[in-house]
């Protein structure tokens, strides 16, 4: 590793702990991991007693490559971005994702205050992490961690993450071309729903696994 590198891994494990402690605060079992490993082997673990385990759509629990490992170990996986999957199939994965034993999600955006910021289309992610599922595991990379408050968070998301969601998931939107949000008024806007999740849930075992590597949009 050189000097460089050892420095931004070392600022970044700040940041992550920094955000792993005000998580820890207010009330969220917030887990630091140094490496995408750890955080996969996390939700390995944690899959065991899970019969049925739902999907957020997330890039970063992709990159994880836990969906693999998952099938292996003969989970019911309900990923309702599967390929050719008809609408009402689809719909139909989201609303079991509802009820699901382990649902796994990415965030759009984790303050330094321990707040998790999204902004959805559909509604199943945000929902699902809400209330419903048994258990609930949000993988959140350092490039997700905003030093600011909620506006800053926002930001984060209008000027980085949604545009390159529009592009990624072929949504018809002005930003999946230029790359800038325009505030689009289009049919196929994917910015329609914004939560704050600022205290854990009640009654939802919610988890954040902040990982010390780029992970997602
Ligand atoms: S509001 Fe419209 S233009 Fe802006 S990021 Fe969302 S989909 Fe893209």
């Amino acid at each position: 590793m050189t000097l460089t590198e050892e420095l931004v891994t070392w600022r970044n494990e700040q940041k992550c702990e920094r955000a792993v402690e005000s998580l820890g605060k207010n009330g969220f079992t917030a887990v630091y991991c140094r490496t995408g490993e750890e955080a996969r082997d996390y939700i390995l673990a944690e899959a065991v007693g899970a019969e049925s385990i739902g999907f957020g759509g997330s890039l970063s629990v992709a990159d994880l490559g836990v969906t693999e490992k998952l099938q292996e170990m003969g989970k019911d996986l309900l990923l309702h971005s599967a390929p050719r999957l008809t609408p009402e199939e689809r719909h139909a994965i989201r609303h079991r994702q509802l009820t699901c034993d382990l649902f796994l999600a990415g965030a759009n955006a984790v303050t330094l205050s321990g707040c998790l910021v999204n902004i959805d289309a559909t509604g199943n992610r945000v929902s699902s992490m809400l209330f419903g599922p048994r258990k609930v595991i949000v993988v959140a990379g350092r490039n997700k961690l905003v030093d600011g408050d909620i506006t800053a968070a926002i930001r984060r998301i209008k000027e980085w993450a949604a545009p390159a969601n529009a592009r990624r998931l072929n949504f018809n939107t002005p930003c999946a071309k230029t790359g800038f949000c325009c505030d689009c008024n289009s049919p196929e806007r994917i910015c329609r729903i914004t939560t704050i999740i600022d205290r854990k849930p009640r009654q939802t075992d919610l988890r954040v696994l902040v990982v010390n590597k780029e992970m997602g949009l």
